[in-house]
Protein backbone atom coordinates (compact mmCIF):
# COMPACT_ATOMS: atom_id res chain seq x y z
CA UNK A 1 0.00 0.00 0.00
CA UNK A 2 3.05 2.40 1.21
CA UNK A 3 4.41 1.95 -2.05
CA UNK A 4 1.97 3.34 -4.33
CA UNK A 5 0.60 6.14 -1.72
CA UNK A 6 2.92 9.59 -2.67
CA UNK A 7 0.85 10.90 0.19
CA UNK A 8 3.31 11.92 3.15
CA UNK A 9 0.77 11.00 5.93
CA UNK A 10 0.81 7.91 4.63
CA UNK A 11 5.14 7.37 4.10
CA UNK A 12 5.75 8.45 7.11
CA UNK A 13 4.10 5.55 8.95
CA UNK A 14 4.54 2.86 6.01
CA UNK A 15 7.63 3.35 3.93
CA UNK A 16 10.49 1.01 4.06
CA UNK A 17 9.11 -1.16 6.73
CA UNK A 18 6.32 -3.55 7.61
CA UNK A 19 6.63 -5.55 10.38
CA UNK A 20 9.71 -7.35 11.72
CA UNK A 21 9.95 -11.28 9.75
CA UNK A 22 10.87 -12.59 12.68
CA UNK A 23 9.15 -11.67 15.25
CA UNK A 24 6.15 -9.56 13.57
CA UNK A 25 7.20 -6.31 15.78
CA UNK A 26 5.21 -3.80 14.08
CA UNK A 27 7.36 -1.20 15.86
CA UNK A 28 10.57 -0.89 14.37
CA UNK A 29 13.29 -2.74 15.92
CA UNK A 30 16.33 -1.10 17.28
CA UNK A 31 19.70 -2.66 16.09
CA UNK A 32 21.65 -1.82 18.58
CA UNK A 33 24.75 -3.96 17.15
CA UNK A 34 27.68 -3.09 15.46
CA UNK A 35 28.36 -5.76 12.97
CA UNK A 36 26.29 -8.64 10.96
CA UNK A 37 27.52 -11.92 10.47
CA UNK A 38 28.61 -12.77 7.01
CA UNK A 39 26.18 -16.24 5.53
CA UNK A 40 29.75 -17.61 3.73
CA UNK A 41 33.14 -16.22 2.80
CA UNK A 42 31.70 -15.73 -0.46
CA UNK A 43 29.01 -13.18 0.83
CA UNK A 44 31.16 -11.14 2.71
CA UNK A 45 33.60 -10.78 -0.09
CA UNK A 46 30.28 -9.79 -2.78
CA UNK A 47 29.13 -7.17 0.04
CA UNK A 48 32.79 -6.08 0.53
CA UNK A 49 33.12 -5.52 -3.52
CA UNK A 50 29.40 -3.80 -3.98
CA UNK A 51 28.76 -6.50 -5.95
CA UNK A 52 25.29 -7.27 -3.11
CA UNK A 53 23.78 -4.56 -1.25
CA UNK A 54 23.50 -5.63 2.91
CA UNK A 55 24.32 -4.96 6.33
CA UNK A 56 28.82 -5.10 6.88
CA UNK A 57 29.35 -2.87 9.86
CA UNK A 58 26.79 0.05 11.29
CA UNK A 59 29.62 2.65 10.64
CA UNK A 60 28.69 1.90 7.02
CA UNK A 61 24.91 1.35 7.39
CA UNK A 62 22.28 -0.16 10.06
CA UNK A 63 18.49 -1.77 9.32
CA UNK A 64 17.27 0.96 11.62
CA UNK A 65 18.94 3.95 10.45
CA UNK A 66 17.92 2.42 6.91
CA UNK A 67 14.38 2.50 7.55
CA UNK A 68 14.84 6.01 8.29
CA UNK A 69 17.07 6.74 4.56
CA UNK A 70 14.07 4.68 2.82
CA UNK A 71 11.11 6.72 4.43
CA UNK A 72 12.49 9.94 4.16
CA UNK A 73 13.53 9.30 0.42
CA UNK A 74 9.92 8.16 -0.29
CA UNK A 75 8.30 11.56 1.35
CA UNK A 76 10.86 13.83 -0.32
CA UNK A 77 10.68 11.94 -4.01
CA UNK A 78 14.16 10.86 -3.77
CA UNK A 79 16.09 7.70 -4.73
CA UNK A 80 17.99 6.79 -1.80
CA UNK A 81 19.27 8.71 1.51
CA UNK A 82 21.87 8.42 3.88
CA UNK A 83 21.71 8.89 7.69
CA UNK A 84 24.74 10.58 9.53
CA UNK A 85 25.62 11.76 13.23
CA UNK A 86 24.46 15.33 12.92
CA UNK A 87 23.14 17.70 9.87
CA UNK A 88 26.88 19.76 10.48
CA UNK A 89 27.67 16.24 9.16
CA UNK A 90 24.85 16.37 6.43
CA UNK A 91 26.02 19.94 5.11
CA UNK A 92 29.75 18.63 5.09
CA UNK A 93 29.52 15.28 3.55
CA UNK A 94 26.91 16.84 0.56
CA UNK A 95 29.99 19.07 -0.68
CA UNK A 96 32.96 17.03 0.37
CA UNK A 97 31.11 14.06 -1.83
CA UNK A 98 31.77 16.53 -5.14
CA UNK A 99 34.58 19.22 -3.86
CA UNK A 100 38.47 18.34 -3.13
CA UNK A 101 40.95 20.91 -2.63
CA UNK A 102 41.23 23.51 -5.45
CA UNK A 103 37.71 23.09 -5.88
CA UNK A 104 34.89 25.47 -4.90
CA UNK A 105 31.20 26.23 -4.27
CA UNK A 106 28.77 28.96 -4.78
CA UNK A 107 26.82 29.08 -1.39
CA UNK A 108 23.66 31.55 -0.90
CA UNK A 109 24.64 33.76 1.92
CA UNK A 110 21.49 33.34 4.07
CA UNK A 111 22.76 30.19 6.19
CA UNK A 112 22.68 28.45 9.54
CA UNK A 113 25.42 29.84 11.32
CA UNK A 114 27.13 26.82 12.06
CA UNK A 115 27.07 26.28 8.20
CA UNK A 116 28.29 29.66 7.65
CA UNK A 117 31.60 28.83 9.75
CA UNK A 118 31.98 25.26 8.39
CA UNK A 119 32.14 27.10 4.86
CA UNK A 120 33.86 29.85 5.50
CA UNK A 121 36.47 28.48 7.49
CA UNK A 122 36.70 24.53 7.76
CA UNK A 123 35.93 24.33 4.07
CA UNK A 124 38.50 26.82 3.12
CA UNK A 125 40.86 24.98 5.74
CA UNK A 126 40.85 21.91 3.17
CA UNK A 127 41.26 24.06 0.13
CA UNK A 128 37.34 24.19 -0.71
CA UNK A 129 36.87 27.81 -1.70
CA UNK A 130 32.74 28.25 -0.72
CA UNK A 131 31.72 31.48 -2.90
CA UNK A 132 28.91 33.37 -1.33
CA UNK A 133 26.51 35.36 -3.12
CA UNK A 134 22.84 36.82 -2.33
CA UNK A 135 20.34 34.72 -3.63
CA UNK A 136 18.17 37.84 -4.54
CA UNK A 137 19.48 38.17 -7.60
CA UNK A 138 19.77 34.11 -9.09
CA UNK A 139 21.96 34.82 -11.61
CA UNK A 140 24.83 35.61 -9.03
CA UNK A 141 25.73 32.07 -8.71
CA UNK A 142 26.24 32.12 -13.08
CA UNK A 143 28.56 34.64 -12.20
CA UNK A 144 30.40 33.33 -9.19
CA UNK A 145 30.96 29.61 -11.52
CA UNK A 146 33.74 28.68 -13.13
CA UNK A 147 35.13 25.92 -14.18
CA UNK A 148 36.16 24.35 -10.82
CA UNK A 149 32.67 25.07 -9.50
CA UNK A 150 31.49 21.58 -7.99
CA UNK A 151 28.03 22.63 -6.73
CA UNK A 152 25.55 25.29 -5.34
CA UNK A 153 24.34 25.36 -1.90
CA UNK A 154 20.79 27.32 -0.27
CA UNK A 155 18.46 26.53 2.87
CA UNK A 156 15.24 26.67 1.37
CA UNK A 157 13.55 29.02 4.76
CA UNK A 158 16.95 30.19 5.78
CA UNK A 159 16.73 31.87 9.21
CA UNK A 160 17.50 34.65 10.46
CA UNK A 161 15.72 36.58 6.97
CA UNK A 162 13.69 33.96 6.02
CA UNK A 163 13.54 34.78 2.24
CA UNK A 164 12.67 31.78 0.32
CA UNK A 165 15.61 30.68 -1.79
CA UNK A 166 15.12 30.73 -5.36
CA UNK A 167 15.28 27.14 -6.04
CA UNK A 168 13.83 26.52 -9.30
CA UNK A 169 15.76 29.28 -11.27
CA UNK A 170 19.57 28.56 -9.45
CA UNK A 171 18.55 24.70 -10.07
CA UNK A 172 18.09 25.93 -13.70
CA UNK A 173 21.44 27.80 -13.60
CA UNK A 174 23.80 24.77 -12.65
CA UNK A 175 21.91 21.83 -14.60
CA UNK A 176 23.28 22.68 -18.30
CA UNK A 177 27.13 23.50 -16.64
CA UNK A 178 26.61 19.68 -14.95
CA UNK A 179 26.68 21.90 -10.81
CA UNK A 180 23.87 20.50 -8.80
CA UNK A 181 22.06 22.68 -6.37
CA UNK A 182 22.15 20.41 -2.75
CA UNK A 183 19.43 22.73 -0.85
CA UNK A 184 19.24 21.96 3.22
CA UNK A 185 15.60 21.66 3.60
CA UNK A 186 15.70 21.40 7.81
CA UNK A 187 13.21 24.32 8.14
CA UNK A 188 10.79 23.09 4.98
CA UNK A 189 9.97 19.75 5.67
CA UNK A 190 6.73 18.61 4.30
CA UNK A 191 5.76 21.67 3.09
CA UNK A 192 8.56 22.44 0.47
CA UNK A 193 9.99 19.51 -1.86
CA UNK A 194 13.06 21.07 -3.52
CA UNK A 195 13.88 17.96 -5.93
CA UNK A 196 10.74 19.01 -7.21
CA UNK A 197 11.90 22.24 -8.04
CA UNK A 198 15.34 20.86 -10.08
CA UNK A 199 17.46 20.65 -6.37
CA UNK A 200 19.77 17.38 -6.86
CA UNK A 201 20.33 16.86 -3.04
CA UNK A 202 18.65 17.61 -0.30
CA UNK A 203 19.92 17.64 3.06
CA UNK A 204 18.50 17.86 6.69
CA UNK A 205 19.39 18.38 10.22
CA UNK A 206 16.53 16.00 11.34
CA UNK A 207 17.76 17.27 15.03
CA UNK A 208 15.09 19.39 14.27
CA UNK A 209 11.27 19.36 12.72
CA UNK A 210 11.64 15.62 12.04
CA UNK A 211 12.30 14.85 15.33
CA UNK A 212 10.56 17.14 16.78
CA UNK A 213 10.81 16.72 20.25
CA UNK A 214 14.51 17.71 20.87
CA UNK A 215 15.71 14.69 21.57
CA UNK A 216 18.72 13.44 19.47
CA UNK A 217 21.04 14.82 17.16
CA UNK A 218 21.03 13.22 13.26
CA UNK A 219 21.49 14.38 9.77
CA UNK A 220 20.38 12.67 6.44
CA UNK A 221 21.33 13.62 2.65
CA UNK A 222 18.82 12.96 0.39
CA UNK A 223 20.17 11.60 -3.61
CA UNK A 224 17.15 13.01 -6.14
CA UNK A 225 18.61 10.61 -8.49
CA UNK A 226 17.39 13.01 -10.86
CA UNK A 227 20.84 14.67 -11.78
CA UNK A 228 23.11 12.67 -15.31
CA UNK A 229 26.58 12.64 -12.81
CA UNK A 230 28.22 11.29 -16.01
CA UNK A 231 27.02 13.91 -18.67
CA UNK A 232 29.83 16.56 -17.42
CA UNK A 233 32.35 14.02 -16.43
CA UNK A 234 35.03 16.99 -16.06
CA UNK A 235 33.00 18.88 -14.07
CA UNK A 236 32.57 15.94 -11.49
CA UNK A 237 35.46 14.12 -11.31
CA UNK A 238 35.20 12.60 -8.44
CA UNK A 239 32.22 10.63 -9.36
CA UNK A 240 33.63 9.87 -12.73
CA UNK A 241 37.54 9.24 -12.73
CA UNK A 242 38.82 5.92 -11.03
CA UNK A 243 38.61 6.18 -6.84
CA UNK A 244 41.75 4.44 -5.50
CA UNK A 245 39.86 4.06 -2.44
CA UNK A 246 37.86 1.50 -3.90
CA UNK A 247 39.65 -0.41 -6.28
CA UNK A 248 39.54 2.08 -8.77
CA UNK A 249 35.85 2.34 -8.79
CA UNK A 250 34.32 4.98 -11.23
CA UNK A 251 30.97 5.62 -9.24
CA UNK A 252 28.49 6.24 -12.25
CA UNK A 253 29.55 3.00 -13.49
CA UNK A 254 30.17 0.67 -10.87
CA UNK A 255 26.65 1.79 -9.55
CA UNK A 256 24.89 1.50 -12.74
CA UNK A 257 23.15 -1.69 -11.73
CA UNK A 258 21.72 0.03 -8.68
CA UNK A 259 20.18 2.80 -10.80
CA UNK A 260 20.89 6.73 -10.11
CA UNK A 261 22.47 6.54 -6.99
CA UNK A 262 26.46 7.22 -7.63
CA UNK A 263 26.51 9.89 -5.90
CA UNK A 264 24.85 8.76 -2.43
CA UNK A 265 26.99 5.56 -2.65
CA UNK A 266 29.65 7.18 -3.09
CA UNK A 267 29.10 9.54 -0.08
CA UNK A 268 28.20 5.97 1.84
CA UNK A 269 31.03 3.80 0.81
CA UNK A 270 33.87 6.70 0.80
CA UNK A 271 33.09 9.66 3.38
CA UNK A 272 31.12 8.09 5.56
CA UNK A 273 33.70 4.78 5.63
CA UNK A 274 36.74 7.21 5.96
CA UNK A 275 34.90 9.85 8.27
CA UNK A 276 32.63 7.78 10.60
CA UNK A 277 29.89 10.60 11.07
CA UNK A 278 27.48 7.59 11.44
CA UNK A 279 23.40 7.87 13.01
CA UNK A 280 23.07 6.03 15.72
CA UNK A 281 20.62 3.40 15.24
CA UNK A 282 18.78 4.65 18.40
CA UNK A 283 18.55 8.40 17.46
CA UNK A 284 17.16 7.30 14.32
CA UNK A 285 14.58 4.77 16.13
CA UNK A 286 13.41 8.57 17.31
CA UNK A 287 13.48 10.16 14.34
CA UNK A 288 11.51 7.29 13.07
CA UNK A 289 8.72 8.33 16.21
CA UNK A 290 9.23 11.90 15.10
CA UNK A 291 8.25 11.44 11.36
CA UNK A 292 5.43 9.76 11.98
CA UNK A 293 3.63 12.21 13.46
CA UNK A 294 5.37 15.39 11.51
CA UNK A 295 2.39 15.65 8.82
CA UNK A 296 0.49 16.67 11.82
CA UNK A 297 2.78 18.60 13.63
CA UNK A 298 3.86 20.88 10.77
CA UNK A 299 0.56 22.02 9.89
CA UNK A 300 0.04 23.01 13.37
CA UNK A 301 3.39 24.60 13.68
CA UNK A 302 2.64 26.76 10.34
CA UNK A 303 -0.69 28.00 12.34
CA UNK A 304 0.54 29.34 15.47
CA UNK A 305 3.33 30.85 14.19
CA UNK A 306 1.11 32.19 11.56
CA UNK A 307 -0.96 34.10 14.42
CA UNK A 308 2.31 35.30 16.41
CA UNK A 309 2.95 37.26 13.31
CA UNK A 310 -0.14 38.78 12.88
CA UNK A 311 -0.51 39.59 16.87
CA UNK A 312 3.39 41.08 16.89
CA UNK A 313 2.96 43.10 14.20
CA UNK A 314 0.30 45.22 16.04
CA UNK A 315 3.13 45.58 18.97
CA UNK A 316 4.81 49.05 19.45
CA UNK A 317 7.80 47.32 20.73
CA UNK A 318 8.46 45.90 17.86
CA UNK A 319 9.73 47.57 14.43
CA UNK A 320 9.67 45.04 12.45
CA UNK A 321 8.57 41.01 11.85
CA UNK A 322 10.90 38.89 9.90
CA UNK A 323 8.69 35.81 8.24
CA UNK A 324 7.95 34.67 4.60
CA UNK A 325 4.40 36.26 4.97
CA UNK A 326 5.77 39.92 5.50
CA UNK A 327 7.66 39.80 2.76
CA UNK A 328 6.37 42.16 -0.38
CA UNK A 329 7.28 41.71 -4.61
CA UNK A 330 9.82 38.97 -5.38
CA UNK A 331 10.30 38.05 -2.16
CA UNK A 332 6.75 36.95 -1.33
CA UNK A 333 6.44 35.40 -4.47
CA UNK A 334 8.90 33.01 -3.98
CA UNK A 335 7.28 32.19 -0.52
CA UNK A 336 3.60 31.45 -2.29
CA UNK A 337 5.78 29.19 -5.43
CA UNK A 338 7.75 27.09 -3.15
CA UNK A 339 6.20 26.72 0.51
CA UNK A 340 2.63 24.98 0.45
CA UNK A 341 0.37 24.54 3.21
CA UNK A 342 2.18 27.03 5.55
CA UNK A 343 4.93 29.42 6.15
CA UNK A 344 6.91 27.24 8.91
CA UNK A 345 7.63 27.74 12.32
CA UNK A 346 10.13 30.40 12.53
CA UNK A 347 9.76 33.74 12.48
CA UNK A 348 11.98 36.82 14.11
CA UNK A 349 10.99 40.50 15.01
CA UNK A 350 13.28 43.15 16.18
CA UNK A 351 13.04 45.17 19.36
CA UNK A 352 12.72 48.76 19.28
CA UNK A 353 15.49 49.00 22.38
CA UNK A 354 18.24 47.03 20.41
CA UNK A 355 20.54 44.87 22.19
CA UNK A 356 19.52 45.70 25.70
CA UNK A 357 15.75 45.39 25.05
CA UNK A 358 16.99 41.90 23.01
CA UNK A 359 18.08 40.58 26.21
CA UNK A 360 16.03 41.66 28.35
CA UNK A 361 13.12 40.23 26.65
CA UNK A 362 14.64 36.52 26.32
CA UNK A 363 15.37 36.33 30.42
CA UNK A 364 11.84 37.23 30.93
CA UNK A 365 10.32 34.50 29.01
CA UNK A 366 8.44 31.89 31.49
CA UNK A 367 7.32 29.23 28.65
CA UNK A 368 10.02 29.39 25.75
CA UNK A 369 12.41 27.86 25.94
CA UNK A 370 16.25 29.90 25.92
CA UNK A 371 17.61 27.50 23.47
CA UNK A 372 19.87 27.10 20.35
CA UNK A 373 17.62 24.37 18.80
CA UNK A 374 14.60 25.13 16.05
CA UNK A 375 11.81 22.74 15.60
CA UNK A 376 11.11 21.14 18.77
CA UNK A 377 7.49 20.72 19.94
CA UNK A 378 8.27 23.40 22.32
CA UNK A 379 8.29 26.95 21.62
CA UNK A 380 11.88 28.11 21.69
CA UNK A 381 13.45 31.64 21.18
CA UNK A 382 17.29 32.71 20.89
CA UNK A 383 19.33 35.95 20.66
CA UNK A 384 21.28 35.22 17.74
CA UNK A 385 23.71 38.45 17.98
CA UNK A 386 25.12 37.17 21.15
CA UNK A 387 24.48 33.46 20.55
CA UNK A 388 24.97 31.80 17.82
CA UNK A 389 25.99 34.32 15.45
CA UNK A 390 28.66 35.76 18.01
CA UNK A 391 31.38 34.46 16.61
CA UNK A 392 31.03 36.18 13.05
CA UNK A 393 32.13 39.26 12.15
CA UNK A 394 29.85 42.17 12.29
CA UNK A 395 30.10 41.87 8.68
CA UNK A 396 29.33 38.60 8.40
CA UNK A 397 26.62 39.18 10.95
CA UNK A 398 25.00 41.99 8.49
CA UNK A 399 25.14 39.54 5.58
CA UNK A 400 23.36 36.61 7.54
CA UNK A 401 20.35 39.00 8.30
CA UNK A 402 21.31 39.68 12.05
CA UNK A 403 20.97 42.95 14.06
CA UNK A 404 21.27 43.73 17.28
CA UNK A 405 17.67 43.67 18.29
CA UNK A 406 17.05 40.58 16.53
CA UNK A 407 15.09 37.87 18.41
CA UNK A 408 14.14 34.25 16.51
CA UNK A 409 11.23 32.60 17.72
CA UNK A 410 10.25 28.69 17.39
CA UNK A 411 7.10 28.39 18.08
CA UNK A 412 5.98 25.34 19.07
CA UNK A 413 2.67 23.13 19.42
CA UNK A 414 0.87 24.42 22.97
CA UNK A 415 -2.03 26.86 22.79
CA UNK A 416 -1.73 29.88 20.87
CA UNK A 417 -3.43 31.75 23.88
CA UNK A 418 -0.06 30.44 26.33
CA UNK A 419 1.84 31.64 23.54
CA UNK A 420 0.84 34.90 23.07
CA UNK A 421 0.54 35.36 26.97
CA UNK A 422 3.95 34.54 27.26
CA UNK A 423 5.16 37.17 24.33
CA UNK A 424 3.26 39.83 26.03
CA UNK A 425 5.06 39.59 29.70
CA UNK A 426 8.26 39.58 28.12
CA UNK A 427 7.57 42.64 25.48
CA UNK A 428 6.77 44.17 28.98
CA UNK A 429 9.30 43.16 30.52
CA UNK A 430 11.61 44.27 27.67
CA UNK A 431 10.44 47.83 28.72
CA UNK A 432 11.53 48.56 24.72
N1 LIG B 1 21.06 23.32 8.93
C1 LIG B 1 20.19 24.13 9.56
C2 LIG B 1 19.23 24.95 8.76
C3 LIG B 1 20.18 24.22 10.95
O1 LIG B 1 19.32 25.02 11.57
C4 LIG B 1 21.12 23.43 11.68
C5 LIG B 1 21.17 23.50 13.17
O2 LIG B 1 20.70 24.42 13.78
C6 LIG B 1 21.99 22.61 11.00
C7 LIG B 1 21.93 22.57 9.62
C8 LIG B 1 23.01 21.76 11.70
O3 LIG B 1 22.36 20.68 12.27
P1 LIG B 1 22.86 19.88 13.57
O4 LIG B 1 22.72 20.80 14.72
O5 LIG B 1 21.96 18.69 13.61
O6 LIG B 1 24.30 19.52 13.32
Amino acid sequence: MAEGSKHPETLALHAGWRADPSTGAVAPPIYQTTSYQFESTEHASALFALQQLGNIYTRLGNPTTAILEDRMAAIEGGVAALGLSSGQAASAFSLQNLARAGDNVVSSTDLYGGTWNLFANTLKDQGIEVRFVDPADPSAFARATDERTRAYYAETLPNPKLRVFPIAEVAAIGRPLGVPLIMDNTAAPLICRPLDHGAAVVVYSTTKYVGGHGTSIGGLIIDGGNFDWSAHPERQPLLNTPDPSYHGAVWTEATKPMGPVAYIIRARTVLLRDLGAAMSPFNAFQFLQGLETLPLRMPRHCENTQKVVDWLSGRREVTRVIHPSRQSGEGKARAERYLKGGFGGLLGFELAGGRDAGRRFIDALKLFYHVANIGDARSLAIHPASTTHSQLSGEEQLATGVTEGYVRLSIGLEHIDDILADLDQALAAAGA
